[in-house]
C-alpha cells in the first residue's frame, strides 16, 4: 500500500513539517489530514471517480493574518492551496481541488457581515457568509433590501460571485453586482481594489473602478489571489411584485420564445432574469421520472408531451418577475402579454400582484423575490437512487436560432448517452446561459462515468460550433479553457504570464480554470 496522499513534488517529510506549521498558525483543530479530510472534501456529485480530485489535508483559517502566515509556509514548502469559501460549489466540484494532493484552504470560519449600508444599498462580506446568512441579517434589521440568491442559497456570496454565478432577481448577474474586494496575494500582500485602495475613502462599495487599472474581474474564475472581503450591491425592495410564467405547447416554440423575449429584456420591460425551462426540468421539481416513463434511453417525445399535459406545463416554460408600483407592473405585464400572446397556444399563469412585505405562496419562485432556498437540488430524485448531476453551461446569444441549435445539439447528444434533456436558458439583458444537467445515480459508477463522458462530448460539440462555456466542473476546466484559442491561445499566454509574475511558486489553486503554474503540475501533464 502506498503512503499518505502528498501534494505533487512535495516529500512526506516536508509535508509533515508544513502541516505542523499550519497547525501552529490556525490551531490543531483547524488542520485535518488523512482520510477524514479526504472524505469530507470529495466532490459529492463527481462525474466519475471522486478520488480523482482528492485533497491531502484541510486548513481552516479564521482571519487574514492566518491566511498570510499559511501562505508563507505554503511558499516555503511549495504546498498548493485550493481556496474555498463554503465549498458548496456542487455540480462543479464541491470543495474538491482540481489538483489531487492540494491542501484545501477552507475559509468558512471567516463569516462576518462587515457592513450593510441601507442608504447606499450594499453589503460587505467575508468568505463564509452564505446567502441565507445575508438574507437573515437583512430581515433582522428590517432593511428594505434584497440579496439575489443563486439556486442553492446555502453557498457563499463570495464563492458564487467569484464563479460568476447567477440568480433571478433584477440583480441576477452576481459578478456585475460586485463592487470592491480585499485580496491576499500569493506573497501575502493584502490589496484592496477600487476605492478601497484609498485609506481614507468611504466609497469602496460605491464606485468599482477607483483610479487606474481595475483588477476585480481578474480574481474571478482564476487562481491569482485569495479574496477575503467582497462588496455586493443589494436590490432596493420594490413596492410590490408579480410572478408569472408562460407555458408554450410545442418543442420548436423555443425559437420564437427567445426572439420575443430578447427585446423585452434589452429594454428592461422584464426586469428579473427570465428563465426558460424545458418540460423535464420543470417536471423534475415536482415528480420522478418513472411516473412518466420507465423504459430504456432518453424519454421519448410522446411521453414528454403526455407528462407536460398532465402536469399543466408547456414543452417550454418561461418564468419571470415584475417589480414596482402596481400601475407600472400592470403596464409591463400588458406589454409582455401583447408580445407573447402572439405565439400560438401560449398560456399565461400569474400570481396576484403582492406588496413586497408579503412572501409568495402558491408555487411562486421565492428566489425571484430575494428569498434563498435549495431549488438547485429539486432534480436529485428524478432518476432515483442517490441523485447527483453535472452541468454543461454554454453561453448562448439571445437569438432564437442559436437557442434552437444549442438545444437540438444537446438533446440529441444526451439521448445517445441515455440522458433526458433537463435544461433551460437564463436570460440576462444581453446574453443567455444555457444550462443542461446530466442527472445520474452517484452509486452507479457506470452512470457517473457516462454523465462525465457526455459533458465532455458536449463541450467539444459546442466548441466546434463556436460556443464557449461560462463555468465547468473541475474535470473539464482544461478542455473548456482550450476552446478559447484565438491567436494560438493568446489569452492563456497572457494569463500564464500574470500567473508566473504573481504566484511564481504556483501555490494558489493549480489548474483552476485551466491555469497551471510551471510548478506544481499534475503528474503526467
Ligand atoms: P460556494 O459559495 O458555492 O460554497 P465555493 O466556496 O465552493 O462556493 O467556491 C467556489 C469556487 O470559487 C472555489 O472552488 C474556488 O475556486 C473559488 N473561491 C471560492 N472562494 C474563494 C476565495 N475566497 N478566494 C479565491 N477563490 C475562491
Amino acid at each position: 500500500m502506498s503512503g499518505p496522499l502528498l501534494p505533487p513534488g512535495v516529500s512526506e517529510r516536508d509535508f509533515q513539517s508544513a502541516l505542523a506549521e499550519f497547525a501552529g498558525i490556525v490551531g490543531r483543530d483547524a488542520v485535518v489530514s488523512g482520510s477524514s479530510a479526504q472524505e469530507a472534501y470529495l466532490d459529492p456529485f463527481a462525474p466519475g471517480d471522486a478520488r480523482t480530485w482528492r485533497p491531502s489535508a484541510v486548513v481552516m483559517a479564521s482571519d487574514v493574518e492566518q491566511i498570510r502566515a499559511v501562505l508563507g509556509v505554503a511558499n516555503r514548502f511549495r504546498v498548493p492551496l485550493w481556496s474555498v469559501s463554503t465549498g458548496r460549489n456542487f455540480a462543479y466540484g464541491g470543495a474538491a481541488p482540481r489538483l489531487s494532493g492540494s491542501v484545501v484552504l477552507d475559509l468558512q470560519r471567516m463569516n462576518r457581515i462587515l457592513d450593510i449600508d441601507e442608504t447606499l444599498a450594499f453589503a460587505l462580506v467575508e468568505p463564509g457568509v452564505s446567502y441565507y446568512d445575508l438574507h437573515r441579517a437583512l430581515k433582522e434589521r428590517g432593511a428594505r433590501l434584497w440579496a439575489d440568491p443563486p439556486a442553492a442559497g446555502w453557498g457563499s456570496v463570495i464563492g458564487n460571485t467569484l464563479e460568476r454565478g447567477y440568480g433571478t432577481t433584477a440583480y441576477g448577474d452576481h459578478a456585475a453586482a460586485q463592487c470592491g474586494m480585499e485580496v491576499v496575494l500569493a506573497n501575502g500582500d493584502v490589496v484592496r481594489t477600487g476605492m478601497g485602495a484609498m485609506s481614507g475613502s468611504r466609497d469602496w462599495q460605491v464606485f468599482k473602478a477607483g483610479f487606474g487599472p481595475s483588477y476585480d474581474a481578474m480574481f474571478m474564475q482564476s487562481n491569482f489571489g485569495i479574496v477575503t472581503k467582497l462588496g455586493v450591491w443589494l436590490m432596493p425592495e420594490p413596492e410590490g411584485y408579480l410572478l408569472a410564467r408562460y407555458a408554450f405547447r410545442r418543442d420548436d416554440d423555443l425559437e420564437r420564445v427567445v426572439d420575443t423575449l430578447r427585446p423585452l429584456k434589452l429594454d428592461d420591460t422584464i426586469q428579473s432574469s427570465a428563465v426558460i425551462e424545458s418540460a423535464v426540468r420543470w417536471a423534475a421539481g415536482v415528480s420522478t421520472r418513472k411516473e412518466w416513463y420507465d423504459g430504456p434511453g432518453a424519454m421519448p417525445d410522446a411521453a414528454i408531451d403526455a407528462m407536460a399535459k398532465k402536469i399543466g406545463i408547456g414543452r417550454w416554460n418561461l418564468r419571470y418577475c415584475l417589480y414596482g408600483p402596481k400601475t407600472l407592473v400592470q403596464a409591463r405585464r400588458d406589454r409582455i402579454h401583447e408580445h407573447f400572446s402572439r405565439i400560438a397556444d401560449a398560456e399565461l399563469f400569474e400570481l396576484p400582484y403582492r406588496e413586497s412585505a408579503i412572501e409568495p405562496v402558491g408555487g411562486g419562485d421565492r428566489s425571484q423575490v430575494g428569498i434563498p432556498g435549495l431549488a438547485a437540488f429539486n432534480l436529485l430524485n428524478w432518476r432515483g437512487g442517490s441523485g447527483a448531476h453535472v452541468d454543461f453551461s454554454p453561453v448562448c446569444a439571445p437569438r432564437g436560432s442559436d437557442a434552437m441549435k444549442q438545444y437540438r445539439m444537446v438533446r440529441d447528444r444526451a439521448a445517445r448517452y441515455g440522458f433526458d434533456y433537463y435544461g433551460g436558458f437564463t436570460a440576462s439583458q444581453r446574453h443567455m446561459h444555457h444550462a443542461f444537467a446530466a442527472i445520474f445515480d452517484r452509486d452507479d459508477a457506470k452512470a457517473a462515468r457516462a454523465a462525465g463522458a457526455l459533458i465532455r462530448a458536449l463541450i467539444e460539440d459546442a466548441g466546434a460550433a463556436g460556443y464557449g462555456q461560462y463555468r465547468t466542473h473541475l474535470a473539464y476546466m482544461d478542455l473548456a479553457a482550450s476552446q478559447y484559442g484565438f491567436n494560438d491561445h493568446a489569452l492563456m499566454r497572457l494569463t500564464d504570464t500574470i500567473k508566473q509574475a504573481i504566484d511564481p511558486n504556483g501555490i494558489l489553486s493549480p489548474g483552476k480554470q485551466g491555469i497551471w503554474p510551471a510548478h506544481p503540475k499534475e503528474p503526467g501533464r
